[in-house]
């Protein structure tokens, strides 16, 4: 007779990079000690150490653990993120802003960007729509406020996120997790013994002679995978020819401009990032290995930094992509060993974040029923499919053609995902999204517009909106904005107020 199915005794996560210590952080707090949580990391091996940039869910997430605001920011050398400019990614020499919010505000029965578009096409608008951006208002100002909840304002139409430093991330959801009683073992995971009879991890083997033994594994090692591909040949879909770029050179440089944003600018071969922190400033260049050297790449880096670097660099090896199953028998991958896409848009935190809320929503009980990891794996591809295809629109929608990486792009195949979403809007000036989408209209706008992508037309109903005072409308968006920007604290200002750390150094 099989015994009744009764709740998990124990959870073995392996990993303590940001994917480990955030899923030990919310699994415990979510199972209380009902459960064993045990994580196992190894010092040799260390962490992947950047994944600096965030988008405003992460804030969700530390809302639902408890977590203060000020005190996160102070203890991980933060900043407030406000959207990414991105430099040089239509044409050499044009940037725009990728905003953390709506554009304008609205005031008919017909969207903002509808309107927008009209006067815009008909050649009555004098500026790109990064104009009516709040977050672009504040982030060239260098401005940072707390949004307001009032919706009747133009101060609550604008989000944010954090930059950290990830070191000090993991560091802090350490503390977090040890007091809420996770287990961290110190060691290298050597070997993984399965189950005879239906291949389950049973136990993982270290370096130090310990045994740990689980009911369900969280894969959190990184990119090889160690449980998820190296045990049980999860299997991987390679996405190098839509996101070609397989390399980072990253290094830590001296604080310079304390913008309340993230900068990518787009490069000969890839782009780079740059990312202000309280204590340094973090850049990297992200790159396809096919159109430059690991060599070059660094001295491109080294020559476009803010002040003096304070690390040699340092080279990261990717694989564009994503696990086939991200949960396979009693294993779920989550963080870099599910799957990457490349830092472009900050969604990897993002995906780390939902992949947990997702497994504690489905978290099985000892008879690891089968249906839950398969809505699990369904879940995730979606999610993973359409992050996939709004990265795929900023290598795609460029008009350079001054080197081999931006003609590749430019002349690439997309998904038919992506390619019905630009027909839509190059056609009808129309943005198709469901509701579930990461990434809203303001952002497809964003990219679109801000990459040289214009509609034939603008969508049909702006036409028949007769007697709206459009023109009127605009100023007086433009006017509240710019009052209210005015009245708003420096980025430094507010962070010296609220949530200064200590000096470190970097
Ligand atoms: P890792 O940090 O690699 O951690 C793996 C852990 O597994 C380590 O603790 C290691 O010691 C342990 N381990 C491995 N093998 C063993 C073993 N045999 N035994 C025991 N332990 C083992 N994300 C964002 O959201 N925003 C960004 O701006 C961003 N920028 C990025 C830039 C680059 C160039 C790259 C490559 C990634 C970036 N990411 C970003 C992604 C982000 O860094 C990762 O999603 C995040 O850090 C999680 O990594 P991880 O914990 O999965 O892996």
């Amino acid at each position: 007779m099989t015994s009744a199915p009764a709740p998990l005794n124990t959870i073995v996560i392996v990993g303590g990079g940001s994917a480990g210590w955030m899923t030990a952080a919310a699994l415990s707090h979510a199972v209380g000690n009902t459960c064993k949580i045990t994580l196992i990391e190894s010092e040799a091996i260390g962490t992947v150490g950047v994944g600096e940039a965030t988008i405003p869910p992460i804030r969700h997430f530390n809302q639902r653990l408890g977590i203060d605001e000020t005190t996160f920011v102070r203890e991980t050398q933060g900043s407030y993120k406000l959207g990414i400019e991105f430099v040089d990614w239509g044409k050499l020499g044009h940037s725009y802003f990728h905003p953390f919010g709506q554009y304008g505000a609205e005031f008919d029965q017909v969207p903002f960007y509808h309107h927008w578009m009209r006067e815009h096409l008909a050649g009555r608008t004098d500026g790109p729509i990064d104009d009516f951006s709040m977050c672009w208002a504040m982030a060239k100002a260098g401005k940072f406020a707390h949004p307001s909840p009032d919706r009747r304002l133009i101060q609550s139409t604008f989000d944010y996120a954090y930059h950290f430093d990830a070191g000090l991330y993991a560091a802090f959801l350490r503390r977090f997790a040890e007091a809420r009683g996770v287990t961290r073992i110190e060691g290298k995971v050597v070997d993984t013994a399965l189950r005879a009879e239906d291949g389950f991890i049973q136990a993982v083997a270290l370096d130090n002679g310990m045994r740990i033994e689980g009911e369900l594994f969280i894969d959190c090692s990184g990119f090889r995978g160690l449980l998820i591909e190296e045990a049980l040949g999860a299997g991987y879909d390679n996405w190098q020819h839509w996101l070609p770029c397989d390399r980072a050179v990253a290094v830590p440089c001296e604080r310079g401009d304390f913008t309340p944003y993230t900068r990518s600018t787009a490069r000969e071969a890839g782009w780079q990032w740059r990312i202000p922190l309280q204590h340094r400033t973090g850049n990297g260049y992200v790159h396809c290995s096919e159109f430059i050297s690991e060599d070059e790449a660094a001295a491109t880096l080294l020559s476009n930094l803010d002040g003096k670097a304070l690390a040699d660099p340092r080279t990261l090896r990717f694989v564009t992509g994503k696990r086939r199953k991200f949960w396979d028998r009693n294993c779920v991958a989550i963080g870099l060993s599910a799957g990457f896409m490349e830092p472009l848009e900050s969604t990897s935190l993002h995906l780390i974040q939902y992949a947990i809320l997702r497994l504690i929503a489905l978290l099985p009980d000892n008879s690891m029923s089968p249906l839950l990891a398969r809505e699990y794996n369904a879940q995730t591809t979606l999610e993973y499919e359409r992050i996939r295809d709004f990265l795929i629109l900023h290598y795609k929608a460029t008009e350079r053609q001054d080197s081999d990486l931006w003609r590749y792009c430019a002349a690439m195949p997309v998904p038919d995902s992506l390619q019905y979403k630009i027909d839509h809007f190059r056609t009808n000036g129309m943005l198709v999204a469901d509701e579930r989408e990461l990434f809203a209209n303001p952002s497809w706008i964003a990219v679109y517009l801000g990459q040289g992508m214009l509609p034939a037309r603008a969508p049909a109903l702006a036409h028949m909106r007769e007697g709206v005072p459009v023109a009127e409308r605009l100023a007086q968006i433009r006017t509240a904005m710019q009052e209210a920007v005015a009245a708003m604290p420096s980025h430094d200002a507010f962070i010296a107020r609220h949530c200064a750390a200590p000096p470190i150094a970097a």
